[in-house]
């Protein structure tokens, strides 16, 4: 693993390049994710599993080229529209390969090991496309949220002591949190407040940045709760909800972050 530290002190620049270059690959295949799971979770007819078929216009069904599939320079060159039908390709998912390369890159140029890195990446990599389709479907799907937090467990299991104990601590303590939070809101007010997604995406999170996290967890996700309520104002097509999954999702990235570079609150 060293040697990956020594490549970076020797060419910084050639080694964020390349970083951001997997990020942006990354960001597409996460892309396709988010397409193609809730269809399969929603039981679709006709949905596509994550390999067959290749990508393709949604529209018109025109097969990309191998050069339609590269991430980011694709879209500059066809302009952002199917090559064939000229519909536009759909903005967030430049805007996923974008900000994935950006992530990647970043984080590649400070992060202190290659643990901490393979971890930072891992993480996005799980809670991207589960914020982007909580926040299109509201929903968070098992098959997500469950190997994301395994992975959580795993990623402590290879620190040293008591990083295991407190990532097991913060998987049950998350879960357990949101669903008191959920009941006690069903008994008082007759209504659901949050889904059964957002316990096991706290779960996961609590493994991952370790149960001593979740109250700050907690509030930072509330906090842009709330702020995104105040600024989109979610109309009727949503019966007034705000999918709590992205804001879990964003607060996860920023106290992991934290919690890598050793900040403290
Ligand atoms: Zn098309």
């Amino acid at each position: 693993m060293m040697p990956l530290m020594a490549l970076r002190e020797a060419a910084l620049p050639a080694f964020c390049l390349l970083s951001g270059g997997l990020g942006a690959i990354a960001g597409s295949f996460l892309g396709v994710v988010a397409e193609r799971v809730p269809q399969a979770v929603r039981g679709e007819e006709g949905a596509e599993n994550l390999l067959f078929p290749g990508s393709h216009c949604a529209a018109c069904d025109h097969s990309l080229a191998w050069w339609e599939n590269i991430p980011l320079l694709s879209w500059c060159l066809l302009r952002g529209r199917c090559r064939c039908c000229k519909t536009a390709i759909p903005a967030r998912l430049l805007l996923m390969e974008g900000l994935s390369a950006l992530f990647f890159a970043t984080t590649a140029a400070f992060a202190p090991s290659p643990l901490a890195l393979g971890g930072l990446w891992l993480l996005w990599c799980g809670l991207l496309p589960l914020a982007v389709i909580d926040l299109r479907w509201l929903l968070l799907p098992d098959c997500l949220t469950q190997p994301l937090l395994w992975a959580g467990l795993l990623y402590h299991a290879a620190l040293p002591q008591p990083a295991l104990t407190d990532a097991l601590y913060g998987a049950v303590a998350g879960y357990l949190s949101l669903w008191l939070v959920y009941w006690t809101f069903r008994l008082l007010t007759g209504r659901e407040g949050l889904g059964y997604g957002d316990f096991k995406l706290l779960a996961a999170l609590g493994a991952w940045c370790s149960w001593q996290a979740l109250p700050a967890l907690v509030m930072v996700a509330s906090v842009s709760g709330i702020g995104a309520f105040i600024l989109f104002r979610p109309g009727d097509k949503r019966h007034g909800h705000i999918p709590f999954g992205p804001c879990l999702a964003l607060a996860g990235i920023i106290i992991f972050i934290a919690e890598t570079f050793h900040f403290t609150f």
